[in-house]
């Protein structure tokens, strides 16, 4: 392997990126056209492209009208990247809990805070996305923030969480079911008060917890892994 060939497609892959925000690309231009475009030896460009679907950048498809596909930007892949370095330093399922406990009970503020400025809040029944329901609630509270950046953690920690929990079978009952639901939360948020929607969503992650200590206890030990 040459080190130079691969500082190289390191730099190209660094330009598609650029040129996929700059030009809104949703998909790249052929592989002839690229290699017009970057100058660079075929192998180079290949592995730039090979680079950027490891990050899941894009998706490169076989065959003809396959190519090169970009693909929207999703929490999921920031979460599949944090959970290799959640295993190296061999965090667990508690340590994202314990995350998630300071994150969410914030969002939720600041969602209500959203709301008490005069925002509308949009409501989970307005929704025609099925993800919005249920455990989806969090991720409209993240989102409701108007903070993408905390959108993103948070939902890769919920995504983390929501991996492990399937995995294991808990049921999804176990979250929606809790004595201070979504609906008890969303009811703060709605109502516009910051500390009453702080302190429910504080409630509802510290009783979920405290159920997966009980019945699950061996779940909250559990390393987190990637792959
Ligand atoms: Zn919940």
């Amino acid at each position: 392997m040459r080190v130079v060939g691969r500082k190289t497609a390191r730099l190209v892959a660094g330009q598609i990126v650029r040129d996929i925000t700059a030009e809104g690309l949703n998909r790249l231009p052929s592989e002839a056209e690229l290699l017009k475009r970057y100058g660079v030896s075929r192998p180079s460009l290949r592995e730039a492209l090979r680079v950027l679907e490891m990050y899941g950048v894009i998706t490169l498809r076989p065959g003809p009208g396959g190519g090169a596909l970009v693909n929207p930007v999703a929490s999921h892949q920031f979460a599949t990247a944090s959970s290799l370095y959640f295993h190296l330093l061999g965090l667990t399922f508690r340590d994202v809990l314990t995350t998630r406990l300071r994150l969410e009970p914030m969002m939720a503020r600041v969602a209500a805070e959203q709301v008490k400025a005069g925002r509308q809040w949009g409501g989970r029944e307005s929704s025609r996305d099925p993800e919005l329901t249920d455990v989806g609630f969090h991720f409209h509270v993240a989102r409701f923030t108007g903070d993408p950046i905390l959108l993103f953690f948070a939902d890769a920690l919920r995504n983390i969480s929501v991996e492990i929990s399937n995995g294991e079978r808990v049921p999804p009952q176990v979250d929606t079911d809790l004595a201070v639901s979504h609906e008890h939360v969303e009811a703060a948020i709605k109502m516009g008060d910051p500390a009453r929607a702080e302190s429910l969503m504080r409630e509802h992650i510290s009783e979920y917890v405290s159920i997966l200590e009980t019945d699950f206890p061996y779940l909250l030990d559990h390393v987190i892994e990637w792959g």
